[in-house]
């Protein structure tokens, strides 16, 4: 249990203070995808535990142990939290709802195929647990109505060989879709790379840049 309330106020404090923070910004910007239309809002956020890291790195108040425990428990799964909201006419005005996501929601491999998520059974309890008591009630915190309507969607990633299926690191691709709607992840992330630096002036650029855009040289 004493476990358990480390974990929350360290889950907490990532949350609430990775808005001020570049790095930690960058990658969320690439995990979270979100569609939107006049009436229908669609988000889909992966977080792959590479993600953990960044967001914990620089907290004062949280060891390396621990970020290395929520890495490690972390690791062998693909987490996915998404969510499906529309705006509807109704008597006293616009109303918001949460659709129901757990059937609409698909993981899909290479060749398009839904994966199916674990079952709770199938997932270290240590696991659930932090999803079901940490990750949801702080999504409902910090997003309201939003938040409490997002399902998180819990995958095997790894291979019989032990090799991570999805790594954020490596070339690959990571494809969901909620109803129709494809949401594409291009691998390796960005924000994962080491960024490239031109040798004219020293400016640094994105690390999937081949070319420096002002000077043409190679970088
Ligand atoms: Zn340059």
């Amino acid at each position: 249990m004493k476990k358990i309330l480390v974990l929350t106020s360290v889950l907490f404090t990532i949350f609430v203070f990775s808005q001020e923070r570049q790095e930690s910004e960058k990658i969320i910007q690439e995990i979270q995808q979100v569609k939107q239309s006049n009436s229908s809002m669609k988000l889909v956020w992966w977080i792959p535990t590479e993600y953990w890291q960044i967001a914990m790195q620089k907290q004062d108040n949280i060891t390396q142990a621990q970020v290395d425990y929520i890495k490690d428990a972390f690791d062998p799964y693909t987490i996915i939290v998404a969510g499906d909201f529309s705006l509807e006419q109704s008597f006293t005005g616009l109303e918001f709802k949460v659709n129901n996501i757990k059937n609409s929601f698909a993981l899909l491999d290479e060749k398009s195929a839904k994966v199916p998520p674990l079952k709770e059974s199938e997932i270290d309890e240590m696991v659930v647990r932090m999803i079901n008591d940490i990750l949801k009630p702080l999504f409902g915190q910090m997003l309201g109505k939003t938040g409490t309507g997002v399902e998180v969607f819990i995958y095997k990633n790894r291979n019989s060989t032990g090799q991570k299926l999805l790594d954020p690191t490596k070339k690959g691709e990571l494809r969901t879709k909620v109803g129709a709607d494809l949401f594409k992840w291009t691998l390796p992330l960005v924000s994962l790379m080491e960024e490239k630096t031109c040798s004219i002036d020293q400016i640094k650029f994105p690390g999937n840049y081949l070319y420096c855009p002002f000077h043409g040289n190679k970088l």
